[in-house]
């Protein structure tokens, strides 16, 4: 049977997992977690030094595994109340899933996900435990984090295009909507959808007539975003 509500789309980067305690990093000039980003998050990084790239990702799922999604994370699940929804994250953690939203797509991989360095389909689910310079795939290749590295294709963003064109809500929270192709999602957004952008560094972000800007944190403007839309529907 065809689903008749509304589909809302929420694209979500770094700073909705900021008020869990992951640092974003264009709040830290271009670091992240003290690393410059190239170090750790780019095939050429992983070319030169293999073991710092495993390092910084061990201590990004060890840091994982003490964070809590927060009030914005879990306020996005209850819109499923209602709602179609979506996800589009950025984010590489699993605070989405942990809230309770049962609808993700992870543009930029996920952590706890290690895939072969020379197969790419070869992707298996690892949790939160270490990996290591001599963990191999069933071919006898390096496993490696499976993150979208700066400079590699961006394999989900076909389908996060088309699920943006199918909004009848857009919502855009915590991204500086810097690294493409994400920035561009919101404009496949058809013109009848309203846009909110949540994040205290809102005004920055450049606006059209029927973008709402919302600049505050998103714990303080999530929850009552959603029960707007829970109010509405
Ligand atoms: P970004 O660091 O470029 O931008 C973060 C944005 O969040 C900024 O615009 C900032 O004003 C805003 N922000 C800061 N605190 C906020 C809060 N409390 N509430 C709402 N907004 C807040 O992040 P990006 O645009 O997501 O791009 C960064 C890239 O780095 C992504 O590709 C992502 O994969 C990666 N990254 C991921 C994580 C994670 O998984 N949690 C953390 C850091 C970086």
């Amino acid at each position: 049977m065809e689903d008749k509500r509304k589909h809302i789309v929420v694209l979500t980067g770094a700073g909705i997992s900021a008020e869990s305690g992951i640092r974003t990093f264009r709040d830290s000039n271009g670091l992240w977690e003290e690393h410059d980003i190239m170090e750790v998050a780019s095939p050429e990084g992983w070319r030169k030094n293999r073991e710092l790239v495993l390092k910084f990702y061990n201590l990004r799922r060890a840091q994982m595994a003490e964070v809590e999604p927060n009030a914005a994370h879990k306020a996005l699940s209850e819109l499923e109340k209602a709602y179609r929804v979506t996800v589009i994250t950025q984010n590489v953690d699993d605070l989405h899933e942990r809230a309770g939203s049962t609808n993700i797509v992870h543009l930029h991989g996920e952590l706890t996900k290690v895939r072969s360095s020379m197969d790419p389909a070869l992707i298996y689910e690892w949790g939160y435990k270490e990996l290591n310079p001599g963990d191999k795939c069933e071919k006898g290749s390096q496993l490696r984090p499976h993150i979208v590295w700066f400079g590699e294709l961006v394999p989900e963003i076909e389908r996060a295009a088309d699920i943006s064109r199918s909004a009848d809500i857009f919502m855009v929270i915590g991204t500086s909507l810097q690294v493409y192709p994400a920035a561009g999602l919101m404009h496949y957004a058809p013109s009848h959808a309203a846009v909110y952008v949540i994040d205290p560094n809102a005004h920055e972000l450049g606006a059209g007539p029927r973008v709402k800007i919302i600049a505050a944190t998103a714990t303080e403007a999530v929850p009552q975003l959603v029960q707007q839309l829970l109010n509405e529907a």
